[in-house]
């Protein structure tokens, strides 16, 4: 058989945070209100209205593009895409083509190196990223509905809510770079997080608010021309994305090994059945004609607002990883801690909390003991009532052996629950760490003279029996003996 090679390229359609609609002074908030309410003769295009441009959206899609090192264009062109459908009042959509705000950029992914273990990092290219405003949304109603406000109407009918036309959508389009779905699963997650970074947008895939369209094609190894794409839309989810490239690859190279041809379509992917379907036979721009939107003036961009915006960027995921790393993390950790940047935040804050304490041990504690109780919680970081000040005493407390490990872990429990600070929950417990090694040795005796048998295993050379004896003076400690005097005290016991 053939060997093939899967060229990806992505479109990301993400939603704006704005207060306002891209051209009007509707609110962008569309999910919340009643269908309808959030409209008005501009985003309802009725004639002889006029857009405004949204000077926010315009700033996050810099911004956007400055993340992403791209160009900032000197002077942006608003354009018409001219098509017919239910969710678009207007009859288009007002977009850019020619000269979009941002282009020639890049974003690096991690990938696996077939041949060895240590990740490499790939360059993969941005073509361009846009404004463009979003369309309408449909339902459509099925017989028997559950939802009241559906039940009205009989199957086959299709209701129309406009809140969502006009909210500004930041569009970024790849170059085809991708080599497979890993990959593009990799760009994808790391684009959500720098548009997360820069709180242009939630890039939340399941609500709709990060949206991507997946170009795909094969060819056989050794052959410079692409293949002829397929264009796969409907992916809700990181998820969706993986399996339907997946599917279309798989799809694509059966064709070929039979002799047969890929046909350049539009398709969607159904969830349910786990494959793609045609939805239409791939339209080109012409079809759209495309032509420089009248109403509005090209939007001139000026080189101090871009170096303003340049200077407000955050310090990006990739930055910050690598200052972990610098700080002592392992690769994992800091990229775990630096995938939320509220949690890349809180570490930070912690570990300047915590004076003089390894980052690594504060790393540990977060993405084990306290991300254990954020999931358990089913909560956020942002919701945590331990503040970094109270997880820096707790973590001196153990430093300072005060209190034992499995004693801290019962304290940050409570913590969690209550907000409360350490020292209080340790005096409350009675968690006090006992190190004194004259109370310890007569636990210690006690325990050697309740097991003789015990004992003399150990001395028959049996060593595993010491981690039983150290675990039964731990238990007559209440857990509060300091395991490390207590371990010293019994071996010496022991050699008596
Ligand atoms: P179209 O004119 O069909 O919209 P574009 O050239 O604008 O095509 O590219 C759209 C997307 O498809 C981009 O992300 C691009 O990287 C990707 N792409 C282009 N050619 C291929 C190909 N042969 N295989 C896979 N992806 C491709
Ligand atoms: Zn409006
Ligand atoms: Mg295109």
């Amino acid at each position: 058989m053939t060997h093939y090679e899967t060229i990806i390229g992505l479109e990301v359609h993400a939603q704006l945070l704005t207060t306002s609609k891209m051209f009007c002074s509707c609110s962008a908030d569309y999910a919340s209100a009643a269908p309808n309410t959030h409209v008005c003769p501009v985003c309802m295009a009725l004639p002889g209205v006029l857009p405004v441009i949204n000077r926010v959206a315009a700033e996050k899609t810099v911004l956007a593009g400055l993340a992403l090192h791209c160009t900032i264009a000197e002077a942006s062109v608003f354009a018409r895409k001219n098509y017919h459908y239910a969710d678009l009042p207007k009859g288009y959509q007002i977009s850019q083509y020619e000269l979009p705000l941002c282009r020639d950029g890049w974003l690096e992914i991690e990938v696996e190196a077939k041949a060895e273990v240590e990740a490499k990092v790939k360059r993969i290219g941005v073509t361009r990223a846009h404004l463009e405003e979003d369309t309408g949304k449909l339902t459509h109603v099925v017989a028997g509905a559950a939802d009241a406000r559906l039940s009205e109407g009989r199957g086959g009918q299709t209701l129309v809510d406009l809140n969502r036309a006009g909210v500004p959508l930041l569009e970024i389009v790849t170059e085809p770079d991708l080599r497979s779905a890993d990959e593009a699963y990799a760009y994808l997650v790391k684009l959500q997080h720098i548009l997360r970074y820069l709180g242009v947008s939630t890039a939340d895939m399941e609500r709709g608010a990060m949206r991507c369209e997946a170009n795909v094609s094969v060819r056989p190894i050794g052959q410079a021309a692409f293949g002829v794409k397929v264009e796969v839309k409907n992916l809700n989810s990181f998820r969706s994305v993986v399996q339907a490239l997946d599917y279309e690859v798989a799809r694509q190279i059966a064709l070929l090994e039979r002799g047969e041809q890929v046909i350049q379509v539009t398709m969607g992917w159904d969830e349910e059945r786990g494959r793609t379907v045609v939805q239409r036979v791939k339209e080109s721009s012409d079809d759209y004609r495309y032509f420089p939107e009248p109403d509005l003036p090209p939007l001139a961009i000026e080189r101090a607002w871009v170096e303003d915006l340049r200077a407000r960027l955050p310090e990006l995921p990739d930055a910050k990883i690598a200052r972990f790393v610098k700080e002592g993390l392992d690769q994992k950790d800091a990229a775990v801690l630096a995938a939320d940047r509220a949690v890349a935040d809180y570490f930070d804050a912690t570990v300047k909390a915590a004076r003089g304490q390894d980052p690594k041990t504060v790393a540990n504690w977060i993405t084990g003991e306290l991300f254990r109780l954020m999931n358990a919680a089913g909560v956020g970081i942002e919701t945590v009532k331990i503040t970094p000040a109270a997880f820096a005493e707790l973590l001196s407390l153990v430093a300072a052996n005060q209190i034992n490990l499995n004693s801290a872990k019962k304290v940050l429990d409570a913590m969690f629950v209550s907000g409360r600070r350490p020292d209080e929950i340790v005096q409350e417990l009675g968690l006090t760490q006992v190190s004194d090694s004259d109370a310890l040795t007569g636990i210690v005796s006690q325990v050697v003279a309740k097991y003789p048998d015990e004992i003399a295993k150990y001395r028959s050379g049996k060593e595993s029996v010491f981690n039983w004896l150290l675990g039964q003076v731990m238990r007559e400690t209440r857990g509060k003996g300091n395991p490390a005097v207590v371990k010293e005290l019994l071996a010496q016991a022991l050699r008596e």
